[in-house]
């Protein structure tokens, strides 16, 4: 199947019926399965037969599901989880513990920098942010003995930076550990992060991937490119007998494809549960279905109101790594086929009032904390998510008063445009 193209992937993966068996993913709605005999279930335990038991841990929708994501991504294995933050905390804790080290991209989701920098901190896991501009020598720097994960995002919410996944790969691996890049943004139908050098992605399916604002959801690949038993000192996790799984050692058993989504199924999703509903799982399927015919709306969408508020007078400045005039859109033309997502941010001049008086304004585009669906949708962080903060406090934060993010949508463009204008 992973010889098909992305579209036919988008459409088919994951999921062939057999011989009069359901055409559409069968929602699963159990929390348990039955078997005949205790030894049955005995082997399901002991990981030495793999099937279902009990869904806090696995089911088949969402396996169908995780495996059409991990097609989609070229990678070995998947799985889905209950959000966007449940991703990202389980690929990096699947190979983090008391006392670990993770370099991250400063330009990344702020709910993903509050997990690694105050949640996980409280865990005992320490990070250095690196920004995603930085030269491989600086990125080195940030490197400590104990360093166990690189993170960064393809394109980064909000800021719209580009990452430069092959550097950041180089000098991950270089340091002999996994390059885990949250490529939320650009789907796989934008951007394939394993084809860079890129070891695990992870994803927040409740934007595009689902892209109807109807399901929250995460999603985490493994490209099993990593071989963990050679950097088997950094990773007892994956290289060690789990005791708590009567002694199996995940890299030996499942190998370099299997190991590390198998352990944190068996290990994560068991003890903090956060999987994501069935029901979900079949919502996210119907959104996958059309990703491919989708994402390139959003991108002429995103490409076309970034080029109009750009000649605006009353715009300060306009991010969008489609614009040649963009900082990343040198880096865009190699990642992105020179293009970025529907995600658009631009500064209103006058501050904190101006941008308040366009909100009033706004006809088409709604005001909502959500990007990446069906619908535009804009946000002004200094008047919500960011209301708390002095206009100082906010510029300090490279997010000026005056900033408003628009979430272009699948409508036709001249709409958009006409009611921004
Ligand atoms: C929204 C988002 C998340 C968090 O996802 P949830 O599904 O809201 O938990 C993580 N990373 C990125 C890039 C996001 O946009």
């Amino acid at each position: 199947m992973s010889e098909r193209s992305i579209g036919t992937r988008c459409v088919q993966g994951g999921y062939t019926p057999g011989n009069g068996e359901p055409r559409q993913i069968p929602i699963i709605q159990s929390t348990t399965f039955k078997y005949d005999t205790s030894e049955d279930m005995g082997r399901l335990f002991d990981l030495e037969a793999s099937g279902y038991f009990y869904t806090r841990l696995q089911n088949p929708t969402n396996d169908y599901v995780a495996a059409k994501i991990a097609e989609l991504e070229g990678g070995t294995a998947g799985m889905l989880t209950g959000s966007g933050q449940a991703a990202n905390f389980f690929a990096l804790f699947n190979v983090c513990e008391n006392g670990s080290h993770i370099v991250a991209s400063s330009s990344i989701y702020g709910g993903t920098f509050n997990l690694i920098s105050v949640t996980m901190a409280k865990m005992g896991i320490d990070v250095t942010f690196v920004s995603p501009d930085a030269s491989e020598d600086e990125l080195d720097a940030a490197f400590k003995d104990n360093t166990r994960a690189m993170f960064g995002e393809t394109i980064a919410n909000p800021a719209l930076t580009v990452l430069d996944i092959e550097k950041f790969a180089r000098v991950a691996h270089r340091h002999g550990v996994p390059l885990i890049v949250d490529n939320t943004f650009p789907t796989p139908v934008g951007c394939r992060p394993f084809e860079w050098g890129a070891d695990i992605v992870t994803h927040s399916t409740t934007k595009y991937m689902d892209g109807h604002g109807a399901a929250v959801g995460g999603a985490i690949v493994d490209s099993g490119n990593f071989d963990w038993m050679a950097h088997a000192d950094k990773f007892p996790g994956l290289c060690t007998p789990d005791e708590s799984y009567h002694g199996i050692t995940y890299a030996g058993k499942f190998g370099q494809g299997g190991a590390f989504i198998t352990k944190c199924t068996a290990q994560l999703m068991r003890d903090f549960g956060c999987i994501q509903s069935p029901q979900n799982a079949f919502l996210l399927n119907l959104g996958l279905e059309s990703l491919h015919v989708r994402m390139p709306r959003h991108v002429e969408n995103g490409q076309a109101v970034a080029e109009f508020l750009a000649r605006q007078p009353g715009v300060v400045h306009v991010s969008y790594p489609g614009l040649e005039s963009d900082k990343y859109h040198e880096i865009a033309l190699k990642y992105l086929n020179g293009g970025g997502c529907g995600v658009v941010s631009f500064e209103i001049e006058g501050g904190r009032k101006a941008a308040e008086s366009f909100m009033k304004k706004l006809k088409l585009a709604v005001i909502e904390t959500h990007v990446a669906d069906a619908r535009t949708c804009c946000l002004n962080p200094a008047t919500s998510t960011h209301r708390q903060m002095t206009d100082e406090q906010l510029a300090a934060a490279g997010i000026p008063a005056g900033l408003i993010r628009i979430s272009c949508g699948l409508e036709d463009p001249a709409d958009l445009i006409g009611r921004f204008g």
